[in-house]
């Protein structure tokens, strides 16, 4: 009989279904042009650890090999290389959110669209304060952006981060081409619920990430 090494988290066994998660994740967001040779992603594997990608590596030809481990403190526990600078935004929202599983966090061109809250300063999230700054102009809400800087999604699993954060890209491009030629129709509020009801749901995320995965081969 197999000796059973208690000291192994119970989740153990699905961390290299989550690591390749991930990497199909910042490959299909680098595909796609929301993620350049920046941004990161990470999911929550329990309430101490989180996998992220490295800070140097190819995020378009990622593999399991640029994904690291890290703490809730943005201390390094496991890896080729090293986090990247903003871990530090992960963990702020990590720490304060137990309902997010997974972050998406990138520089896209276009994303700058209402209500999407705003974070009042470009600095870098490269420390606690900046962190815990954003994760307090996030709040309970599921998508952030940062004056001059970037945008961030979360979700309850790394789909619904990654569906989120081209979502609010591809509305954002929408929104802004619209601009050109005229006044763009702006959803009522009811109009807006009535989206959320018909459109947020699971399986819809899952065909939006499906689409995407089946164009990376
Ligand atoms: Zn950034």
């Amino acid at each position: 009989m197999a000796a059973v090494d208690l000291k192994q988290p119970a989740d153990v066994t699905s961390q290299p279904e989550l690591r390749q998660q991930l990497v199909d994740c910042i490959r299909m967001l680098e595909q796609s042009d929301i993620i350049d040779y920046n941004g990161h992603c990470s999911i929550r594997l329990d309430d101490h650890r989180i996998l992220i990608n490295i800070g140097s590596c190819q995020r378009s030809r990622l593999t399991a090999e640029d994904i690291c481990t890290i703490d809730l403190e943005a201390n390094q526990i496991e890896g080729k290389g090293n986090a990247p600078l903003e871990r530090h935004l992960h963990c702020g929202i990590y720490r304060v959110r137990p309902d997010v599983k997974a972050i998406v966090h990138a520089h896209p061109k276009w994303s700058l669209v209402y209500p999407v809250p705003v974070l009042d300063s470009p600095n870098s999230i490269n420390n606690r304060a900046m962190a815990d700054r954003l994760a307090a102009t996030l709040g309970d809400r599921p998508a952030a952006l940062m004056k001059s800087h970037g945008a961030v999604t979360v979700g309850k699993d790394i789909v619904e981060a990654f569906v989120l954060a081209n979502y609010m890209e591809e509305n954002a491009y929408r929104q802004y081409m619209a601009l050109q030629i005229g006044r763009p129709y702006s959803f009522s509020e009811e109009e807006v619920a009535l989206c959320r009801e018909k459109l947020w749901n699971a399986g819809l995320f899952k065909r939006t990430w499906d689409h995407f995965r089946a164009k990376l081969g």
